[in-house]
């Protein structure tokens, strides 16, 4: 047994249906309309960008370009801040006047929304479409930005597939969303992370693909190295002092707990003490307008779940990780929520405060990982 959309082989998830046609479970989901193929113009574009990159982004854009060119996949570590996305800019140009297919698959739809102004300011004669969730009524474009949920459109599809934050739910470790990305590549892939999976580097590595990294942010200034308070009795106590702490000085702060449940009550016990604040977790229906909120100064702290871990940049932001050392948080986790700090050029710095009961493997590799990377600094 084999499915041929999604390359589910356990048997397990095929069913039967009335007409007793064999269907398979694992991809019900997925049923849309599939993109026709695009009749390529022959049309000159251009990339306007009105900042220019840093010499070692310089670098690695000519590098990618260079790899897409020879018709390599690449994976690109890109520290968080490094400035992933702009790495591709220049691969996206030559893809496009070489009359190929360009895509940017994200896990994300929040991210698909982000991206959208950025491409099409960069891309001016290009047409650029976002397709996610509720948003699936144009499927053509010159360049296509999408959820990984809706690779499954497009088969054998792209020339250029690029794909960011390959290491985020839902797309990690998920059978059947990986497989429509492999499906959906025609040519090659271009694999962003800053916190890259063992496998995918391998995988790079063994086909004698390209493997580059960019271990510094694009200010120069090093990733903030979190400082790891543990305290198998006074967590909130250490919470209160850093919140306190950080009012006085006027800086935002992201107060990260482990689960929806724990948001709600922490924000409870911390509002009695603590104004001007709020919380965001998956579940919370106005959340963008409270994210959006927070940018704009009108509260001091939000607590979170793990919904902002990735993707946020805040002027001054200040993180406190509440009980760093839960399960929920594997060292991915934990550098990319520290690589939410200093990430503007003009505020490059700031705190982020792990708390936890215990010391555990996590803590120990995420710290290691942004030691090593600060050592290119
Ligand atoms: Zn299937």
């Amino acid at each position: 047994m084999y499915c041929n959309k999604c390359g589910n082989q356990n048997i397990a998830y095929f069913g039967k249906d009335k007409f007793n046609q064999y269907y398979c479970r694992k991809c019900i989901e997925f049923n849309g309309l599939s993109a026709q193929k695009a009749i390529k113009e022959n049309k000159i574009y251009t990339l306007s960008l009105n900042y220019s990159l840093s010499p070692k982004q310089n670098e690695l854009s000519n590098a990618i370009k260079k790899s897409f060119s020879s018709n390599k996949n690449c994976l690109v570590y890109a520290v968080c801040g490094a400035g992933k996305t702009e790495l591709v800019y220049e691969t996206i140009l030559y893809a496009l006047n070489n009359q190929k297919q360009v895509g940017f698959c994200v896990p994300r739809k929040d991210v698909v929304i982000e991206l959208e102004p950025r491409i099409k300011v960069a891309f001016k004669e290009a047409k650029v479409i976002s397709v996610y969730g509720e948003h699936s009524e144009v499927l053509t474009g010159d360049i296509i930005l999408l959820t990984t949920h809706q690779l499954y459109r497009y088969n054998d599809y792209f020339d250029l597939l690029i794909i960011d934050e390959a290491d985020a739910f839902p797309y990690k470790n998920n059978f059947v969303l990986n497989h429509f990305f492999k499906k959906a590549i025609k040519g090659n892939y271009v694999m962003l992370s800053a916190t890259p999976l063992e496998q995918n580097i391998k995988e790079i590595v063994q086909n004698c693909d390209t493997y580059l990294t960019l271990m510094t942010r694009y200010h120069n200034h090093p990733l903030i190295v979190p400082k790891v308070i543990i305290n198998p009795f006074l967590l909130k106590m250490y919470l209160f002092y850093y919140l306190y702490k950080y009012k006085k000085s006027g800086f935002p702060v992201l107060i990260f707990v482990p689960t929806i449940e724990e948001v709600e009550t922490m924000y409870k016990s911390i509002s009695i003490f603590f104004k001007k604040g709020n919380y965001v977790h998956s579940k919370k229906i106005d959340r963008d307008k409270i994210i959006n909120d927070f940018k704009k100064g009108k509260y001091q702290y939000l607590v979170t779940s793990s919904v902002l871990e990735r993707g946020v940049t805040i002027k001054n932001l200040q993180v406190i990780v509440y009980k760093a050392d839960d399960t929920i948080y594997d060292s991915s986790a934990l550098i990319q929520i520290s690589g939410r700090v200093g990430r503007k050029i003009d505020a490059w710095n700031g705190q982020v405060i792990f708390l936890c009961q215990k010391n555990n493997s996590s803590i120990t590799d995420a710290l290691i990982k942004i030691k090593e990377a600060n050592s290119y600094v």
